[in-house]
């Protein structure tokens, strides 16, 4: 195999030995080509469970061995109808069941494609992204700190790279690699430190490599073969609900032994008695909730892409709901990550740039002090400057220009818009120098060494190799890059730097960053000595300040107001400077003033307990590093909060591990931030989380409603033929019709409650405890309730019935089955909401269970009218005076339940928020 002996070869060789090209990629149309020798880049998934099988499991279930048994005992009794429709029943059931979890399948397996990993590829001369399972042996790829490596690649420049190789070799201290060795043929896997392997992590450094094996080619996919599929997790609500069916059957059970006993004493036959009785415990248990469940998380976690938030783990759902901090970072979460340099200071003088967005066209003017002007008035306030002729500042755009890894370009579609490739802080600088007259494409020289940037160190630093000679360029947070500096370049020369110059640059910083900008300090150092020593950035001399807006985003004031409503505390933790986030927290309404801010330093000196005390009271930190968040995460969950907290960087996976909610940045974050989240935010932004909060509050809200509804069905087919027996009267359901009732015309309308969109109020009360029980007194109260009044419309339009035609007893149970399942469909309409009528709610507003009342109504109706199924269930054709009792029987839940909640918000019993957000 080519691709595993490359490390034996030298960069050129290997790159000649698969036909590459490594300054330009591939081309697409060879790319295209090699794909169709080498299939794509992915390890092949164990086969996923046949579908005979899955629709067998529907059927391994008590419930429908007890069915079973039912109709055993049918036959036995000769009743061959009832037998076999009840196999059918049962047969329906399971049927709809395998649907419902092929649907959601189908929707995880289309969100899990949303997370697929990506790649950064050469192709044509241009860096793009694309999913890894694109990627063909001889693609030239980049990979930087806090990257999954994608396939088996063959290093061809590495600066401060080491690796996470524990997946293949076990060893579970990262190991450095480098690009320039040639190794023994025989060199073994964890030695070979040319390569860098699919499935290890790039914990520090960058690199750019050449794909030399990929899928199940790589040492990985011949190790590990074929990879697990990755199950379903059930969540802590799903298994608190397998808790309460167990509690329920344990109920049904005694009261049905008791109707068992009731019959039997009433003289009625023992056989008949006891199919009674299997059927009533069959129609007792909500068989329906694990389905309605399991849909409406599927459902909600539908919605919640389109709302930009991908929910990774399934348990996630239910904590968003319960969240009350989300801490989040500021750069591109907050604000809009549009980074343009505003102003640059140099030891001598001020200056200002035009121009807005990635198109460089702008231009310089040199102010009297570091206070911004608007673009507009500069030209009356200040005269232009030739940033060409002027060599300080051409020095501080050089310095920005090349330290730098991004580039900008004109958008494809040619309407003047240009985008940034790579970080916007870079991308801004790249900018700025463009307007400068610096072209990057016109620069002589190459970068021979690079100390990536780390939002610990706050610094990074190139190596540059120029036709008059070596030197290090320098770009980072002020106060850092000051710290490694002892020169000042003024007037074009090296001067000592004294502390009065440090105090004006210092000065200078905060007067950028108290207006909002982003302040980075450039510097260059003079030939260094020993390129690759860590110890490079020092003796440095300083050039000069560059700041740079980023606007916060506008919907982010909204959110965080809807926070504040919603009783969610949200938290700024940033790495810029106290005082540039300060007046985005300002501007953002996060908070008030100094007296919320925690910076870094401050914190790095609390104990934890400390922390745990003060923490209610800070809305923003500033200059923070990775560990201290996870400090931060702690000290809030130690208080009993649940924590949201966002991370990009490498360095914040063990905070976004260690909150409630981890979430990850879809766009800036790395691989590896995004494997230790539960949630991923497709456009970065803030006022997504808020969105994804308050869906899974609505999600939690859905899966009660049906919960409630389909409990108090169940209570009032129990009640009803617990009265039933308690009068005396024979039974008023036959099994068959409670089956019915119980496995297909309940269970849709449930279903379609899981369409139903959040309610208005849902943002206006404070989070659900995390450990509150599903199923509250009030709740328990408002299920009894509901199903005796459905218990009782059932008996009264028995007894009436029967009092009316003595001896037609199956007339009277056809009446008691049909209003039964039309009060219940009609109920469904009420179940929508606990407070909300549905006069406020909006009649058309759930199309779907209107759909799912028609057709589980039309059935009914077809029972009642079709003499071939009115047989099967005993149902005689109605008369039309029956309609219209059966009718308004059916109609009285509903109504009351109506009526009930008018009462409780007049007497103001519970305050709601109509979806006109009129409160009552
Ligand atoms: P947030 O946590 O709000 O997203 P951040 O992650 O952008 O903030 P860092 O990236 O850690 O914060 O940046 C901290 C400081 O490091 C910045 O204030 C800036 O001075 C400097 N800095 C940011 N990006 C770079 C870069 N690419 N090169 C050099 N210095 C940088």
């Amino acid at each position: 195999m080519p691709g595993h002996t490359l490390f034996s070869l030298s960069t050129e060789q290997a790159v000649l030995q698969l036909r590459a090209n490594a300054e330009q990629g591939l081309s697409t149309v060879e790319a295209v080509e090699r794909q169709k020798q080498s299939g794509f880049n992915q390890l092949t998934e164990a086969a996923p469970e046949p579908a005979w099988k899955r629709l067998f499991r529907q059927f391994q279930d008590l419930v429908i061995w007890i069915l079973i048994a039912a109709a055993v005992i049918s036959g036995l009794l000769g009743e061959w109808v009832d037998t076999l429709a009840i196999l059918a029943i049962v047969v329906l059931n399971g049927v709809i069941g395998f649907l419902q979890e092929q649907h959601a399948e189908l929707a995880m397996s289309a969100l899990k494609k949303l997370s697929a990993p990506t790649a950064k590829a050469l192709r044509d001369g241009v860096l793009q992204s694309l999913p890894a399972r694109e990627l063909v042996p001889g693609d030239i790829i980049e990979i930087e700190a806090g990257d999954n490596v994608p396939a088996d690649v063959r290093l061809l420049k590495a600066f401060s790279v080491s690796v996470q190789e524990a997946t293949l070799t076990g060893e579970s201290t990262s190991v450095e690699k480098e690009a320039d060795v040639v190794l023994p043929a025989e060199t073994q896997l964890g030695d070979r430190r040319n390569m860098v392997h699919m499935g290890t992590i790039l914990t520090t450094g960058k690199a750019s490599g050449m794909v030399a094996a990929i899928g199940m080619e790589t040492e990985l996919g011949q190790i590990a073969g074929m990879l697990a599929r990755h199950e379903l997790e059930l969540t802590p609500l799903q298994k608190r609900l397998a808790k309460l069916g167990q509690v329920l059957i344990g109920v049904c059970l005694a009261i049905v032994a008791l109707i068992f006993a009731l019959q039997v004493m009433r003289g009625g036959s023992l056989l008949e008695a006891l199919l009674v009785s299997v059927s009533l415990a069959v129609a007792a248990v909500p068989e329906g909730l694990p389905a309605v469940v399991t849909i409406t998380l599927a459902l909600g976690l539908q919605r919640m892409v389109k709302r930009k938030a991908l929910v990774r783990k399934l348990p996630s759902v239910e904590t968003l709901g319960s969240v009350s901090v989300i801490c989040s970072d500021k750069t591109g979460t907050l604000t809009r990550n549009e980074m343009t340099v505003k102003a640059i200071v140099t030891s001598s003088k001020s200056y200002q740039v035009t121009g807005g967005g990635y198109a460089p066209r702008g231009d310089f003017y040199q102010t009297s002090d570091s206070t911004l002007v608007d673009d507009e008035a500069l030209p009356k306030v200040a005269r232009t400057v030739n940033p060409e002729t002027d060599l300080d500042l051409r020095l501080a755009l050089k310095i920005g220009a090349w330290c730098n890894g991004a580039q900008v370009a004109p958008q494809s579609d040619g309407d003047g818009v240009w985008q940034v490739i790579g970080d916007p802080t870079e991308g801004a600088l790249v900018v700025a120098a463009m307007k400068g007259g610096l072209s990057p494409s016109a620069r002589s020289g190459e970068i021979t060494y690079e100390l990536p940037f780390d939002s610990n160190r706050k610094i990074m630093s190139v190596v540059v190799r120029e036709p008059g000679g070596t030197s290090l360029y320098t770009k980072g947070a002020p106060e850092s890059v000051l710290a490694r500096c002892d020169r000042i370049h003024r007037w074009g020369v090296a001067e000592p730097l004294s502390e009065d110059d440090r105090r004006r640059v210092l000065a200078s910083s905060i007067s950028l960053s108290s207006q909002a900008l982003r302040v980075l300090g450039v510097a260059y150092g003079p030939d260094p000595r020993e390129p690759g020593s860590t110890d490079l950035e020092r003796e440095l001399v300083f050039c000069g300040l560059v700041g740079m807006i980023d606007p916060p985003r506008e919907e982010v004031k909204t959110a965080i107001a809807t926070c504040r409503s919603a009783g969610i505390r949200p938290v700024m933790i940033t790495g810029d400077h106290p005082a540039t986030a300060l007046a985005i927290a300002k501007q953002l309404g996060l908070t008030t003033g100094p007296e919320h801010l925690l910076a870094g330093q401050e914190l790095a000196q609390m104990t934890d307990a400390d922390l745990a005390g003060v923490i209610h009271d800070i809305s923003v930190y500033a200059r923070t590093t990775a560990e201290h968040k996870l400090r931060i995460v702690r000290a809030w969950k130690s208080r009993g909060d649940v924590v949201a907290m966002t991370g990009d960087g490498v360095n914040d996976a063990p905070a976004v591990r260690a909150a409630d909610i981890g979430i990850a940045m879809g766009i800036t974050g790395t691989d590896v931030t995004k494997e230790a989240s539960d949630m991923v935010l497709l456009d970065d932004n803030f006022a997504s989380i808020v969105s994804a909060v308050e869906e899974g509050r609505g999600i939690y809200d859905n899966i009660q409603k049906a919960l409630v509804f389909l409990l108090s069905c169940n209570c009032g087919e129990i009640l009803l033929m617990l009265g039933a027996s308690l009068l005396g009267w024979p039974a008023p359901l036959l099994p068959i019709q409670l089956l019915w009732i119980n496995l297909v015309t309940d269970g849709l309308p449930a279903l379609a409650l899981s369409f139903e969109p959040p309610e208005p109020g849902v943002m206006n009360h404070p989070p659900r405890q995390a450990n509150e029980s599903i199923l509250s007194r009030k709740l328990g109260i408002a299920i009894l309730f509901q199903g005796l009044l459905v218990g009782l419309v059932g008996l009264l339009a028995f007894g009436l019935s029967l009092r009316h035609r003595p001896d037609d007893v199956d007339r009277a149970r056809a009446m008691a089955f049909c209003v039964l399942v039309y009060a219940e469909l009609f109920r469904a309409l009420g179940a929508r909401s606990q407070t909300l009528t549905l006069r406020q709610l909006g009649f058309w507003k759930n199309p779907h269970l209107l759909l799912a009342i028609l057709v589980s109504g039309l059935l009914q109706v077809s029972v009642a009218i079709v003499p071939f199924t009115g047989r099967v269930f005993d149902v005689p054709p109605h008369t039309w005076s029956e309609w219209g009792t059966i009718i308004l029987l059916a109609l009285t839940p509903l109504i009351v339940v109506e009526l009930v909640k008018e009462l409780r918000q007049v007497i103001h019993v519970d305050h709601v928020i109509t979806p006109d957000g009129v409160t009552s």
